[in-house]
């Protein structure tokens, strides 16, 4: 059988090790560190998983399977990994998030409603929404804990077998066309079938050779003690903000247990970094940017400042993601550029890298993500 070694053990890679080892294949994984770990993109408590996807109605079945696999691992570990809140995206009712989750939800017949500005706030008081804007909300919406998702993710591997090489980093590899795949670490070189590249935002260093235009942003998420009625923040759904602009801009999540504070984030914020020289510091402007969109938003949100974290986003020029072989060599797939938003699909992802380096048909239509489209 192919041996087959994945390069980078986060979110995607440690799904794609999970699904090969429960396949049988011989795997193999090497890790800069010790996922979950807090220096790439998987972590900070919740991660946002949606149907109703304003982004592009070419993932809703990806999301169905994902949650599929997701409740398949709660039940194969015992452990709770998707707590369902439903979802609210908030905008003007001719904006992308709300034209988008509603042609989404009514394309595939998803539990949805168009609320007004006072419904919102009637069964929301937390929520201040501006003139003119409405709500979709979605039933099927909720959040996940991404550092239990990739521990689980990484122990089911382990259990079927795959040799999972932590605080080992990847240094080179090479391919040949038609032939081996040679993979060289801070270790020793080892020699496989097929090479998986996860490497989040590592992957533009570790396939240089590709110029792949990905761009690597800082981003900053907060947890708040709200000022009061703090029940508010308990009965609070997952949710979207747009901008002024009318531009997705400020996401949040309802207080969760064992967690103190509220977790709340601008999306996209444009500071560009590289993994090696992000700046890990949060300052006053960061912290007062933040103030000022939760003053018009969220105002019961703006009291004490409990923590902050840096995370990474990978962004394509599209934000759709890349999902691919190597344009040179087919015994390299390449899951990258997620875009802010990958999250939720780790699992399916896995299960189509698996797919990809096992040869198996795809079930998936993976058009959206290719690589030709930046290199037509
Ligand atoms: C603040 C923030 C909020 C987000 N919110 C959401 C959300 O609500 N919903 C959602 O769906 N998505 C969300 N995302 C996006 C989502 O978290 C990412 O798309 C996803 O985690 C990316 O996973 P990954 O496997 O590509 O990267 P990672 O999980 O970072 O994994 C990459 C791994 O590769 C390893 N690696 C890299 N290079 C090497 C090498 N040379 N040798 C060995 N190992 C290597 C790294 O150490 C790392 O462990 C958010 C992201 C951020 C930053």
């Amino acid at each position: 059988m192919s041996k087959i070694i994945v390069l980078g053990l986060g979110a995607m890679g440690s799904a794609t090790a999970q699904h090969l080892a429960q396949g049988g294949h011989p795997v193999l994984g090497f890790d800069h560190f010790r996922p979950p770990h807090t220096h790439g993109s998987s972590h900070g408590e919740t991660r946002i998983i949606r149907q109703a996807y304003w982004e592009d109605w070419r993932y809703v079945p990806l999301l169905f399977r994902a949650w599929e696999l997701w409740r398949k691992l709660e039940a194969d570990t015992g452990q709770s990994l998707l707590q369902l809140t439903g979802g609210l995206m908030i905008g003007r009712p001719d904006s992308a998030l709300v034209q988008g989750s509603t042609r989404s939800a009514e394309k595939f017949g998803l539990a949805h409603e168009i609320l007004s500005r006072a419904e919102v706030q009637r069964r929301h008081p937390a929520f201040h929404l501006r003139e003119g804007m409405v709500a979709l909300w979605e039933e099927n919406a909720g959040y996940l804990n991404p550092e239990a998702c990739v521990r689980e993710q990484l122990n089911q591997a382990a259990r079927c077998g795959a040799d999972l090489h932590f605080n080992e980093p990847v240094t080179a590899w090479q391919a040949h066309p038609g032939g081996s795949v040679i993979v060289t670490t801070a270790q020793r070189e080892y020699t496989a079938d097929h090479l998986v590249i996860t490497a989040g935002p590592w992957a533009a260093e570790v396939l240089a050779d590709l110029n792949l235009r990905l761009t690597v942003l800082r981003q900053v998420v907060y947890w708040f003690e709200p000022q009061a009625h703090a029940e508010y923040f308990d009965r609070l759904p997952i949710y979207i903000y747009d901008s002024e602009e009318g531009l997705p801009e400020m996401y949040g999540f309802p207080s969760v247990a064992g967690s103190e504070g509220v977790k709340v984030a601008l999306h996209g914020t444009p500071s560009v970094c590289r993994p090696s020289n992000v700046d890990r510091v949060i300052h006053a402007e960061d912290e007062a940017n933040m103030r000022n969109r939760l003053t018009s938003t969220l105002p019961l949100l703006n009291g004490r400042l409990l923590r902050a974290e840096t995370c990474l986003y990978t962004m394509t020029p599209d934000k759709h993601f890349l999902v691919d072989r190597h344009p040179h060599y087919n015994q390299v797939s390449i899951a990258a550029g997620f875009s802010g938003h990958g999250f939720k699909f780790a699992n399916v992802m896995g299960e189509i890298l698996a797919g990809m380096a096992t040869g198996q048909p795809l079930a998936f239509d993976l058009g959206l993500f290719s690589l030709n489209r930046f290199f037509p």
